[in-house]
C-alpha cells in the first residue's frame, strides 16, 4: 500500500470521524443554528491535521471543544424612564480557558440568544489563539436593545447587568470587552458597577476609556486590523489599497475605523450602511460625518445624505454589495452577505474580501470567494486585531503603564502580520494553499488541541 493510499484512508477516516461529532453536536443544541455553523466552519478544515495527528481524535478533542467548559444565562431587570419593570435575559458563555482567561466581547442588541453567543465564543477560542496571547474564549450579552434608550436607562440596565454578571467574572478569571451596543459608554457604566462591589480591578474589563485604564488604539483596532490583514493578502499578490474603490458595510466601531485607514492607504470608499439602509457617495465617504452621526450623535446613515448632496441613500443594507468595488470589507453583522451577493461581487470584478464582522459571509458565500480565486481573509483572522489589543491593554493593566498609540499600533501592525503568515504556513503545510480560512482554522485548531492535551482531561 503506498504512502499516498494510506493517508488517502485516514484523510476519508478522519472526514467521517468530523461528521460523526458535527452530527452529535447538532442533535445536542438543536435549533442552535448560528452554533451550528460555526462548529461547521471551523470542522470542515480539520480532516488533513486529524489525518495527521491521530493523538487529537484518541483525545476526543473535537467533542470536548464543542462543549463550553460553562454557560451562564440570567435575569437582567431593570426600570425604564417610565418607571416601568422591564425584563432582560443575559448570558456569558465562558467557552474554553486552555490558553488563559476567557476574553470575548458583549453584545447588546435583540437578536442575541443562546445560539448567537455560543457561536461568537466558539469562533473566539480560535481567534484567541492566533494573536499568540495567554487568552482563552468567552463571548456574552444580552438581548437588550440600546437603541433609543436614554443615557440613564443605558447606565441602568448595565447595572443591573453586572450586579449579576460580576461573580463570574475577574481579570485573572474571564475578561469582557464590547461588541454590537457595547462601546466605550457601556463599558464605562459595567467598569463602574464592578468596582463598586468588587474594588478597583482594572484588568476585568477591556476597551475602557483612556483615562482610566483603557489602551490607546483600542478603538481603532478591530477596523485598522482587518485592514492591514487584507493588505498583507494585496501585498502577496503585488497590489495594495492605493486607488482602490471600497465598500464596507456597517457605521459601527468596526466599520468606521475600517474606512479610516483604507482611506489613509489611498482607497477611495464609497459605501457604508446600518441596519435600514446604506449609502453610496461617488466623492468618498466623508468618514468624519459619518463618525460624527453614528458615533457621537448616534442617528442613522440616512441622516448623512442631508451634508453630502452627491450622496444617496438606499433603503436595504443587503444591497450594498450590489455596488461596483475592488474591495468589500463587511463590518457588520452575521450573515450579511450571501452567495447571491458574493456572486454579484465576483461578477462586478472584486479583488479581495476581509471580514471585519464575525462570520459575515455564509458559508456559501465563502465558497463563491474561494472557487473565483478571490482573496478571502476570515474573520477570526482578519478581525483579530480587536482582542489583540485588548490582551495589550490586560498587559499594560497589570504593569500599571501606557504605551502610546504609535506603540501600540506597530504592535498591532506586526499581530495581524504574524496571524496572515501562521494562516499562509498552515494552509499550505496541509495542502490548501491559498485557502486563508482552512489555515486560520488549522493554526488556531492546533495551538488550544496541544495545550488543551497537556493539561489533561479537564
Ligand atoms: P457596532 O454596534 O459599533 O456597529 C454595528 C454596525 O452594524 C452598526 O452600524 C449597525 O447599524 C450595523 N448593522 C447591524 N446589523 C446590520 C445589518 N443587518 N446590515 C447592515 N448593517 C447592520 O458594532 P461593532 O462595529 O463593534 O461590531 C460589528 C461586527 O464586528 C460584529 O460582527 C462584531 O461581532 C464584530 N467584531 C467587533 C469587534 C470590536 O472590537 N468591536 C471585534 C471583533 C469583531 P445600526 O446602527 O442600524 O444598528
Amino acid at each position: 500500500m503506498s504512502t499516498n493510499t494510506v493517508e488517502n484512508k485516514d484523510l476519508e477516516n478522519a472526514k467521517r470521524y468530523v461528521q460523526t461529532v458535527y452530527d452529535a453536536v447538532v442533535a445536542r443544541n438543536p435549533h442552535e443554528r448560528e452554533f451550528q455553523d460555526a462548529v461547521k466552519e471551523i470542522f470542515d478544515s480539520l480532516a488533513p491535521v486529524l489525518a495527521a495527528n491521530p493523538h487529537y481524535i484518541e483525545q476526543r478533542i473535537l467533542e470536548r471543544m464543542a462543549e463550553p467548559e460553562r454557560m451562564i444565562t440570567f435575569r437582567v431587570p431593570w426600570v425604564d424612564d417610565r418607571n416601568q419593570i422591564q425584563v432582560n435575559r443575559g448570558f456569558r458563555v465562558q467557552f474554553n480557558s486552555a490558553l488563559g482567561p476567557y476574553k470575548g466581547g458583549l453584545r447588546f442588541h435583540p437578536s442575541v440568544n443562546a445560539s448567537i453567543i455560543k457561536f461568537l465564543g466558539f469562533e473566539q477560542i480560535f481567534k484567541n489563539a492566533l494573536t499568540g496571547q495567554p487568552i482563552g474564549g468567552g463571548k456574552g450579552g444580552s438581548d437588550f436593545d440600546p437603541k433609543g434608550k436614554s443615557d440613564l436607562e443605558i447606565m441602568r440596565f448595565t447595572q443591573s447587568f453586572i450586579t449579576e454578571l460580576y461573580r463570574h467574572i475577574g481579570p485573572d478569571i474571564d475578561v469582557p470587552a464590547g461588541d454590537i451596543g457595547v462601546g466605550g459608554r457601556e463599558i464605562g457604566y459595567m467598569f463602574g458597577q464592578y468596582k463598586r462591589i468588587r474594588g478597583n480591578e482594572a484588568g476585568v474589563f477591556t476597551g475602557k476609556g483612556v483615562g482610566y485604564g483603557g489602551s490607546l488604539t483600542r478603538t481603532e483596532a478591530t477596523g485598522y486590523g482587518c485592514v492591514y490583514f487584507v493588505q498583507e493578502m494585496l501585498g502577496a499578490r503585488g497590489d495594495s489599497f492605493m486607488d482602490k474603490t471600497v465598500v464596507v458595510s456597517g457605521s459601527g466601531n468596526v466599520s468606521i475605523y475600517a474606512m479610516q485607514k483604507a482611506a489613509e492607504l489611498g482607497a477611495t470608499i464609497v459605501a457604508c450602511s446600518d441596519s435600514d439602509g446604506y449609502i453610496y457617495d461617488p466623492d468618498g465617504i466623508n468618514i468624519n460625518t459619518v463618525r460624527r452621526l453614528k458615533e457621537v450623535e448616534r442617528r442613522r446613515i440616512s441622516e448623512y445624505v442631508a451634508e453630502h448632496p452627491r450622496a444617496t441613500y438606499h433603503p436595504g443594507s443587503q444591497n450594498i454589495w450590489n455596488i461596483k468595488c475592488d474591495i468589500a470589507l463587511p463590518c457588520a453583522t452575521q450573515n450579511e452577505l450571501d452567495e447571491k451577493s458574493a456572486h454579484i461581487l465576483v461578477e462586478n470584478g472584486v479583488k479581495a474580501i476581509g471580514e471585519g464582522a464575525n462570520m459575515p459571509s455564509t458559508l456559501q458565500a465563502i465558497d463563491v470567494f474561494h472557487s473565483s480565486g478571490v482573496l478571502f481573509g476570515p474573520a477570526k483572522a482578519a478581525n483579530a486585531g480587536g482582542v489583540a489589543v485588548s490582551a495589550l491593554e490586560m498587559s499594560q493593566n497589570s504593569m500599571r503603564l501606557s504605551w502610546t498609540f504609535e506603540e501600540v499600533d506597530a504592535k498591532l501592525k506586526t499581530i495581524m502580520n504574524n496571524i496572515y503568515r501562521q494562516s499562509v504556513d498552515a494552509s499550505e503545510a496541509y495542502g490548501h494553499a491559498g485557502n486563508l480560512l482552512m489555515g486560520a482554522n488549522i493554526a488556531g485548531f492546533k495551538k488550544v488541541a496541544n495545550a488543551m492535551i497537556a493539561q489533561g482531561v479537564v
